[in-house]
């Protein structure tokens, strides 16, 4: 018998809800599964925020691709999902909003059924609900409607939707709301006033929503349609019709300070929460894009001996969070008691690499006034003698902070390198789309390696059409050289870049 074949795992579909776009609207039951499935199938609707929970090993399947003329048809979808879970794989099937409303979530299912394939559905947040909401629009209300009714007008190879029960819709006095129906709204509008609609209900169109470019376009049946073409409404949209539509008065999204902005955050994504999580706060739209990954080297002699002798060096020097991350594994990594410490003084070069060395309880001794490698350099050549100094760091770092100390003091420096920099791209992310199309607002660097690792994975873009918010001097002098524009933060600090950003979006 053949032994493989014998035990070979039997691979599972989830089909899960991917939500209306904002990669926070994902379940947290949808997140998990991602960051475990082997394989994520994915089609134009699904954020690109989300698609960036899949793991570093999952394979993604776009089949909302257009090849050639026609979209990847739903039996090949079906027969992709079969295909991936025979192998044994765990497989997650993304589908915009929730999969069972209008996605053609039944019929995937059912094929799976009819494969024997195991399968589990999880639930998304729909963007019939979640779109208004973030327009300020309840689709229900005490006093404007008591009921909701959600209604595709998808047309059919060409022909009009002929399946909507405009009569009743017409006298239910709720909030109708039309899915796919961009191309079909005159004939939408047309048929609920033809069925004793009053012309004046109020009624809206809302774009791309939950995203930084959603747009809401109010009018009412009548008007609707002259509106929506004068603004050149695109698909995804939503038509919302009823007295719910008037309401103006809870309209929250665009009263943040950043709303409107989408930025990209290129550093690893380790650290990029932070980042993102201070731009969202103040309404941004963020795709978090590793440009870099950073690749610890500390398995070797040098790095060991440097280690085991630590007790000859008087201070030691972290010129970045990262830095001490990797540090302390290394001591971990070779039982080094951090007592063996404690007789170091210790220099950061800014308030990012203070605070990530304060959550290891230690506290540094030196910090330059201005956060970089060259004021950092001089501040300890001032009070440095003829110490021995450690100074753990990525493999290519700043030559001016060695620079700095040599003209001022005779110390001797182990410049140790402890981790390298490697660059890093998503395959989904499309760069001339993103820029080039102004999807994207602007790219965040924080440090000149992620300015290189973006280079590289946006190969063949128009670096004069990306604008760039750089945290400092040598950052922002690694993006001019690719004839980005550039903008630079006050201070080298997150706080600062958040700011930029603002200060930026004032000039809109
Ligand atoms: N299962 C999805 C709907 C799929 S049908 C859900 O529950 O939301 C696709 C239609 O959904 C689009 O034509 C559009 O009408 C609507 N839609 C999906 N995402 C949208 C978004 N972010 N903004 C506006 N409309 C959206």
């Amino acid at each position: 018998m053949n032994y493989e074949q014998n035990t070979k795992k039997q691979g599972k579909v989830w089909l899960v809800g991917a939500g209306p776009s904002d990669q926070e609207l994902l379940t947290v039951k949808g997140k998990r599964l991602l960051s475990e499935a082997d394989v994520i199938v994915y089609d134009r609707l699904a954020g690109q925020g989300v698609l960036t929970y899949g793991a570093e090993h999952a394979e993604y399947i776009d089949v909302g691709k257009h090849s050639g003329n026609h979209r990847v048809r739903q039996s090949e979808i079906n027969q992709i999902l079969v295909r991936e879970a025979m192998e044994g794989k765990k497989v997650v099937r993304l589908k915009g909003g929730d999969p069972f409303v209008f996605g053609r979530g039944a019929e995937e299912a059912e094929e799976l059924k009819k494969a024997g394939i195991p399968f589990e559905i999880v639930p998304g947040v729909t963007s019939a609900v979640s779109v208004p909401a973030y327009q300020g629009i309840p689709v229900t209300h005490r006093d404007a409607a008591s009921s909701l009714h959600i209604i595709t007008a998808h047309k059919k190879e060409g022909h009009e939707p002929d399946e909507i029960p405009f009569r009743e819709l017409a006298g239910v006095k709720g909030t109708l709301v039309f899915l796919m129906g961009v191309s079909t709204l005159p004939f939408l509008c047309a048929n609920l006033i033809r069925e004793g609609m009053d012309p004046q209900t109020p009624a809206a169109i809302l774009e791309r929503g939950t995203t930084a470019r959603q747009r809401k376009i109010t009018g009412t049946l009548e008007t609707l349609e002259t509106l929506a073409k004068e603004a050149k409404i695109q698909t995804p949209a939503i038509i919302v019709v009823g007295e719910v539509c008037a309401c103006r008065s809870l309209e929250w999204y665009d009263k943040r300070p950043l709303a409107g902005m989408k930025i990209m955050v290129t550093r690893p994504k380790e650290q990029s929460s932070r980042l993102a999580g201070m731009l969202r706060e103040e309404g941004a739209e963020v795709l978090e894009a590793p440009a870099i990954r950073i690749v610890p080297e500390v398995e070797n002699e040098r790095v060991s001996q440097v280690l085991f002798h630590i007790q000859k060096y008087q201070w030691i020097v972290f010129t970045s969070p990262t830095g001490v991350e990797v540090f302390w594994n290394a001591l971990r990594q070779y039982r080094v008691d951090v007592r063996s410490l404690s007789h170091l003084r210790i220099a950061v070069i800014g308030s990012g690499t203070a605070r990530a060395l304060e959550a290891h309880g230690m506290y540094a001794d030196l910090m330059p006034e201005i956060y970089d490698g060259e004021h950092l350099g001089a501040a300890l050549g001032e009070v440095l003698s003829d110490e021995h100094i450690l100074i753990p760091r990525a493999k290519i770092g700043n030559p001016e902070l060695i620079r700095e100390i040599q003209k001022r003091s005779e110390a001797v420096i182990e410049d140790l390198p402890i981790y390298d920099t490697h660059y890093e791209a998503y395959g989904f992310i499309n760069y001339q789309e993103e820029f080039e199309q102004g999807k994207t607002d602007y790219v965040m660097f924080t440090s000149a390696s992620t300015v290189r690792g973006f280079a590289q994975a946006a190969k063949g873009l128009d670096f004069s059409k990306v604008q760039a918010l750089c945290i400092g001097k040598q950052t922002k002098a690694a993006a001019d050289h690719y004839g980005i524009q550039t903008f630079m933060a006050e201070q080298p600090t997150l706080e600062a870049m958040v700011a930029l950003a603002k200060e930026r979006k004032k000039t809109w």
